[in-house]
């Protein structure tokens, strides 16, 4: 099958947009991401899923916890800055919740312990649980088709 085809049949699925951070070392490091998905409310557990070229992989192995930062629709520069989209300089802010960087003004940011690791293809799938929660009011920044948008309520 064309991998073309295969972006273009996931990318008709329209979802909101996370930044993952994480911290090695006092290091942080953050990537945009959008494979996120709620999996158990008992115990309370999420999925992403990161890809085996991102720098974000070892970070987390290292970390062995990770924090999603739900956007808000005013966050599509640190979306694309978190993606490598855009290469200007821009100033992040972060805010620290038990010890792990969070973006601040998220909709939502979950904090996570690696609970355990699946290698799928060329990605890995990490399951975490959540130990945080942190949440804001505002609208979602949206993913559809390669394009960013806001949601329309009906
Ligand atoms: P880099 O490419 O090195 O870093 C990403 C950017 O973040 C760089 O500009 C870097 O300067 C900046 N940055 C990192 N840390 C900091 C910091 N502490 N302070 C300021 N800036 C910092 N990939 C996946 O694997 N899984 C997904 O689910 C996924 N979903 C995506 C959804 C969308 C909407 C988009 C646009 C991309 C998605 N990607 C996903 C692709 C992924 O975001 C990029 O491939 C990304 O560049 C990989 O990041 P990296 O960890 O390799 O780090």
């Amino acid at each position: 099958m064309d991998d073309r085809l295969f972006r273009n049949a996931m990318g008709k699925f329209a979802t909101g947009v996370t930044v993952i951070t994480t911290k090695v070392e006092e290091a942080v490091h953050g990537m945009t991401a959008n494979a996120f998905m709620s999996v158990s409310l008992n115990p309370k557990l999420v999925l992403i899923s990161i890809g085996h070229k991102a720098k974000m992989l070892e970070k987390i192995m290292a970390a062995n916890k990770f924090v999603v930062n739900i956007l808000s629709s005013d966050q599509k520069e640190l979306s694309m800055h978190f993606a490598g989209q855009i290469k200007d300089e821009i100033s992040v802010d972060f805010v620290t919740i038990n010890d792990m960087p969070a973006l601040k003004g998220s909709l939502a940011n979950i904090v996570c312990n690696v609970k355990s690791t699946y290698i799928e293809g060329d990605h890995t799938l990490f399951i975490g649980e959540v130990t945080d929660l942190l949440l804001n009011d505002g609208e979602p920044l949206t993913y559809f088709e390669g394009n960013y948008g806001k949601m329309i309520k009906s």
